[in-house]
């Protein structure tokens, strides 16, 4: 073996498929999972073949030529657009919030300008009334984005139940993943490339690992005794770790807090549950953040007429024991953080990386290209300089 990857997500896929492939090295790749590709995995449902996504609808985009590129050598991609709806006081509204999305909530007929206008103005108001200068939060962000009616309809009450934390108190960067849009394009990435892969993340990932040098264990801990352990590696051989980063140092600085999921997954009896692939609920008295309906996401093949998977989304805070979803990033983690990312610089022979390894909300083209940078600036100078 010349490098341990611990992790069997895009990000730990990606370096082992690179490592193997280009440097020639013998990588393996442990997952405490019984199943590889992280979160982006996903399995037919045995009742009506519909392709399930087991974390949660996971929807590929990017406008990095690179990464699309690379994917593609694995998988070919639908057309899929991803568009999503939410649900507010029992009317439906298209998200992210756009022309569309302003007209139906004002009752208005308004040209992209004027909608502008209308937005800048409550933003005006807004920073009149708190006479401030708004800070880096969430709250600030949104409300300077899109004004406080809009906020309170769509942000506030889904924010609140996703996070469970003052959105005062919440970094700005979560709501920057959703763009506003002053006209009817209601398609919920911008990117350049999207789709799904067209027979599913299972059969991507199966392609991408299938490589004489890599040598893949599932059902395997780090953190357990056995060849393959922290005990018996460090320090023996490089390692890339892709696992929580609090829980590689025994949480010696504090846990860092995450946010986990539960699915609620039901087969209903009729050949469409909603329409689309995902619905949003804003009200905070719904208790479920989305619902998803599986059978949207391959709209090119052919389903059951009377039988639809759905995933009631529900979020709380994660214990030791849950699958980590989004980091929280309160100001008591990000000091914590820091403090990991010292004691990991301690660590010259292990590489963290992906979401879990870095603390960060990666999309999985973010994950793939740090897996990129972590390859060609880290672990070739640093420990296979001549393998290319
Ligand atoms: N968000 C919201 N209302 C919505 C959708 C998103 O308030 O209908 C906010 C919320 O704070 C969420 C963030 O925008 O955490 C990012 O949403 P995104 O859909 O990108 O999250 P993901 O799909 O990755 O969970």
């Amino acid at each position: 073996m010349d490098l341990l990857v611990v992790g069997a997500g895009l990000f730990g896929l990606t370096v082992a498929q690179r490592c193997a492939s280009e440097l020639g090295l013998r990588v393996t790749v442990i997952d405490s999972r019984p199943h590889p590709g992280g979160n982006a995995w996903s399995t037919r449902d045995p009742e009506t073949g519909i392709e399930v996504h087991r974390y949660g609808s996971h929807l590929f985009h990017t406008s990095n030529d690179r990464v699309w590129t690379y994917v593609n050598r694995f998988t070919g991609f639908t057309d899929y657009r991803h568009r999503v709806y939410t649900v507010h006081r029992g009317e439906v509204f298209p998200m992210p919030i756009n022309l569309g999305t302003i007209n139906q909530f004002f009752r208005s007929a308004y040209g992209p300008d004027q909608a502008r206008a209308l937005i800048a103005a409550q933003a005006a108001d807004e920073a009149q009334a708190t006479g401030g200068t708004p800070d880096e939060s969430l709250e600030s962000r949104a409300v300077s984005l899109i004004g406080r009616p809009l906020y309170e309809a769509f942000i506030r009450g889904y924010t609140a139940k996703q996070w469970q934390t003052d959105p005062a108190h919440l970094p700005a960067s979560v709501i920057s993943r959703l763009p506003v849009r002053y006209n009817y394009d209601n398609r919920y990435f911008g990117d350049t490339h999207q789709g799904l892969p067209v027979d599913g993340y299972g059969a991507w990932i199966e392609r991408m690992i299938d490589h004489p040098s890599i040598d893949l264990r599932l059902d395997t801990d780090f953190f357990a005794d056995g060849p393959f352990g922290r005990a018996a590696t460090r320090g023996r051989v490089p390692i890339v770790y892709t696992g929580p980063i609090d829980r590689y140092f025994d949480h010696a600085a504090g846990r860092l807090g995450w946010r986990t999921l539960d699915f609620e997954t039901t087969i209903e009896p009729v050949g469409d549950f909603q329409g689309c692939s995902v619905m949003n609920y804003a009200d905070a008295d719904v208790p479920y953040t989305r619902i998803h309906e599986f059978r949207h996401l391959h709209p090119e093949r052919q389903h059951s007429p009377d039988a639809t998977v759905v995933a009631r989304e529900y979020s709380r805070f994660a214990t030791d024991s849950d699958e980590p979803y989004y980091p929280v990033n309160s100001p008591a983690d990000r000091d914590r953080l820091l403090r990991y990312r010292a004691l990991a610089t301690a660590e010259p022979q292990v590489k963290f990386g992906g979401r879990l390894g870095t603390y960060r909300y990666l999309d999985m083209h973010m994950a793939i290209a740090s897996a990129f940078t972590l390859v060609d600036t880290e672990l070739v100078p640093k420990f296979y300089p001549g393998r290319r």
